[in-house]
């Protein structure tokens, strides 16, 4: 067992009551403990539920990912931009009934990857959301985009409109994210990062994911404004000033707290900046979708060294081909073997957790917490000094998943 708050268990034993964990490492329930090693069928690790603090998961119905590896980001934009269209144009279905079946086939699919908390942006409206049943915890970032004056105004109501408490779904979080600096105004960022401070959710924004992006905030020029010419989006006086990620770093420090997803490209003098705010500002790493792309070795031991809070995320269907963190936190342990395993555990769970800020609720095993968690099959059968370490065997796959107490993964427990 790994509380991830406290030192691994061998054999530990975990006491839930209805949807909440009420001790760990005795037995209070006055009744004989599951074996779960008899469940899985084999020596079996019990984590916390995981955490996939970002992806977009309108895309879950992509069998593979739009475009092919290597391509620029602004050649993959457009593929992105062309499938939306698609949907909306498609005679089969509505595009309603298109984005409601993509979400939940992607909320199932975390279920059965063991993720029982996401972070994912949204595009549709939030009555849209609603209709879709969460088996899981799910934050909801509102994307926003807009360079004009009247679409910053009308992007400021929609976040006003989606940040309205949705008491009568407690496992829903509303949450914002401008979009990232080619698409989105820092006015709208800004704005963005104060309703937040308002309503106490997180902000989450791309930032620094392509060196073409530098490119257009230092210049104004390259791939990415020739990608918005193409689509009509471009608006001269957003990049009429040169600017650097830190610009954007420093409207990100004004939210209540802060996702800077990819961040690939960040500066060292970013890195000290994240650093001193680790407590409220958090970088994610998506190890596949960085793969996808092709970009430079991701920093991830920099920028660990430098004490930044580095969480790790799938990303969506439109650039990976699962939403499987545990496979993305596999991949993380064999690209940078000299980082801890138990590091690279907390990366998709406390620390993703504490990343949305919802810590005291979800990413370890703790008296008070709920019983969200994830079994992963081991494969070795002596234990290394480091436990951990059987984690990121590379045969280690997650075969149940617990959600507010109940299994409810069957098809993968047997
Ligand atoms: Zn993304």
């Amino acid at each position: 067992m790994f509380p991830i708050c406290a030192p691994p268990l061998v054999d530990g034993v975990v006491t839930i009551a209805g949807d909440r964990i009420v001790a760990v490492g005795e037995n209070l329930s006055g009744q004989r403990a599951v074996d779960l090693s008899e469940v899985a069928l084999g020596d079996v690790a019990l984590l916390p539920g995981l955490v996939n603090p970002h992806t977009h998961l309108e895309f879950s119905r992509l069998a593979h990912p739009l475009g092919h590896p290597g391509m620029p980001l602004s050649a993959w934009i457009l593929e992105v931009v062309a499938y939306r269209r698609r949907i909306e144009a498609s005679a089969a279905e509505s595009a309603e009934d298109a984005r409601r079946a993509a979400l939940e086939a992607g909320l199932q699919e975390c279920l059965a990857c063991g993720v029982t908390t996401v972070g994912d942006i949204v595009t549709a409206g939030l009555d849209e959301v609603l209709q879709c049943p969460a088996p899981i915890g799910w934050y909801l970032f509102q994307e926003l985009r807009g360079q004009t004056a009247q679409a910053i105004a009308a992007q400021i109501d929609l976040a006003r409109q989606h940040l309205r408490p949705v008491t009568s779904r407690p496992e829903l979080r509303p949450a914002l994210s401008p979009h990232a600096p080619y698409s989105t105004a820092r006015e709208l960022v800004a704005a963005a990062c104060a309703l937040s401070r308002d309503a106490s959710c997180p902000v989450a924004l791309h930032l620094a994911e392509s060196r073409e992006e530098l490119q257009l905030l230092a210049t104004g020029g390259g791939p990415l404004r020739d990608m918005l010419e193409q689509l009509g989006a471009w608006v001269p006086a957003a990049f009429a000033r040169a600017s650097a990620p830190r610009d954007y770093l420093q409207l990100l420090d004004t939210a209540h707290r802060s996702l800077v997803v990819h961040g690939n490209y960040l500066l060292p003098a970013d890195w000290d900046y994240l650093a001193q705010r680790a407590a409220r500002m958090a970088v994610v790493y998506c190890p596949r979708t960085h793969q996808y792309f092709g970009h430079e070795p991701y920093p991830l031991p920099d920028l660990l060294r430098c004490g930044v809070r580095v969480v790790v995320g799938t990303d969506s269907r439109a650039s990976n081909p699962d939403l499987d963190l545990w496979q993305e936190l596999q991949v993380t342990a064999r690209t940078h073997p000299g980082v801890a395993p138990a590091e690279i555990v907390r990366m998709g769970t406390l620390n993703a957790a504490a990343a949305l800020g919802w810590e005291t609720e979800v990413g370890s095993l703790a008296p008070g917490l709920r019983a969200d968690m994830a079994l992963v099959r081991i494969g070795g059968h002596q234990l290394p000094t480091d436990p951990h370490e059987t984690l990121f065997d590379a045969t280690s796959v997650v075969c149940g998943t617990l959600s507010r107490g109940s299994f409810t993964d069957q098809r993968r427990q047997r």
